[in-house]
């Protein structure tokens, strides 16, 4: 569709939808196949000694090759969430749901998946039920393929 810029210009505005394939490579592969297994595997960055979950070929921060893998807990603290209620185009299920971070025991970094088992019904709702430095733990899908929907998602802990 061609329409006219502020200055009077054409401007053609279309979408595109590319398809792509990703090649996992060594270290997420190894990563995924551990979901499989119900383990969260991260790896140790050799030169500041952090624990980075998922697992990274390289420190971003040393820019050295990861060292020591190692397995995390399934639980850890939820550092921040958000609820989306409004649907768009490649989201990871239909809404409404929470997107929460998770610093999980035994690691330095945050982890980001879905937090459910909570009622969703609304903002005043959801903020009544889960807060910043509460106990969350990991609640696995029966089925497994060894993607990130393996884990179904976080969950209040206890
Ligand atoms: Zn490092």
């Amino acid at each position: 569709m061609v329409t006219l810029s502020r200055d009077g210009k054409p401007v053609i505005k279309a979408e595109a939808l590319v398809t792509y394939e990703l090649a996992l490579g060594p270290t997420w592969n190894r990563f995924f196949e551990g979901l499989k297994e119900e383990k969260i595997l991260g790896n140790r960055c050799p030169r500041c000694r952090r624990v980075l979950v998922p697992a990274r070929t390289f420190c971003p921060r040393c820019f050295v090759d990861m060292g020591e893998w190692l397995e995390v807990a399934q639980e850890g603290e939820l550092v921040g969430w958000s609820l989306t209620e409004i649907e768009y185009f490649g989201m990871p299920t239909p809404p409404p749901f929470v997107t929460a971070f998770v610093t999980l025991d035994g690691a330095d970094c945050k982890f980001m998946h879905l937090l459910g088992g909570i009622d969703l019904s609304g903002i005043d709702v959801v903020r009544k039920q889960i807060w910043n430095g509460m106990r969350v733990r990991i609640v696995w899908n029966e089925d497994k393929n060894g993607t990130i929907m393996d884990i179904k998602h976080f969950a209040p802990a206890g």
